[in-house]
């Protein structure tokens, strides 16, 4: 992964947390929304000489908002805005999961062909960069499990996990009940029914 380090970009002063693309560009789809201009906020009102009291609500309403102190920038890109690093991931879990989760049990040579051929393409051609060679390297030492749909969905459901690993989240329990309840059946409490 290529992050924008203060010793790797001194002549550029990159926002921290932001990515770099292959091309040493920095790489939006690679960024979480929120790192992408973080700290335009806070330069804006320490430009200031005179914080206004239009300034101070700003503060107190963009806090309610779930704004950061440091920056003005929601966690999430506006409504029609194209998707973060973050976003982008949450949508190919879901399909991902999902889809191993409905995947048959006993999958004909053709469906597993189809979906061996899937999960060694994002490799290629997911748009992160960095989140992609990551993965490439993940899949070489396991290879894709399309035996059936528990196999799959314990194989993604690794794979997820070495990624929440690297970004420091919970590290999912991937049990088939475990996986099932989250992306087929629902909690036994019937929230979700
Ligand atoms: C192939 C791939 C590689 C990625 N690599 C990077 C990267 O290198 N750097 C980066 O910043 N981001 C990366 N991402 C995005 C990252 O994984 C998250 O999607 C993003 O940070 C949003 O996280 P989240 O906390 O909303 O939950 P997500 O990790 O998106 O998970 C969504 C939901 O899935 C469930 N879940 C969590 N773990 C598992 C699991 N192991 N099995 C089944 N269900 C689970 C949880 O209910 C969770 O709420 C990658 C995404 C993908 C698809």
């Amino acid at each position: 992964m290529t992050n924008a380090t203060p010793e790797s970009t001194k002549a550029k002063q990159f926002p921290p947390g932001m990515i770099l693309g292959p091309d040493g560009k920095p790489c939006k789809i690679c960024t979480a929304f929120r790192n992408w201009k973080p700290d335009t906020a806070a330069k804006n009102s320490e430009s200031s000489n005179k914080p206004s009291s239009f300034t101070a609500t700003a503060g107190v309403m963009s806090e309610l908002a779930g704004f950061t102190k440091a920056s003005s920038r929601p966690d999430t890109p506006p409504e029609g805005c194209p998707p973060d690093v973050e976003q982008l991931g949450r949508a190919t879990w879901t399909f991902l999961h999902t889809t191993a989760a409905y995947y048959p049990d006993r999958p004909t040579p053709r469906q597993k062909a189809n979906m061996y051929s899937l999960l060694s393409s994002l490799p290629i051609l997911y748009p992160c960069t960095h989140c992609a060679a990551d993965l490439g390297e993940n899949v070489k030492s396991h290879p894709p499990d399309v035996s059936g749909r528990v196999g799959l969905s314990r194989w993604l459901c690794e794979r997820h996990n070495e990624v929440n690993e690297k970004l420091g989240k919970p590290i999912f329990d991937c049990s088939i009940k475990k996986t099932d309840e989250r992306w087929k059946d629902g909690p036994s409490d019937g929230r979700c029914d």
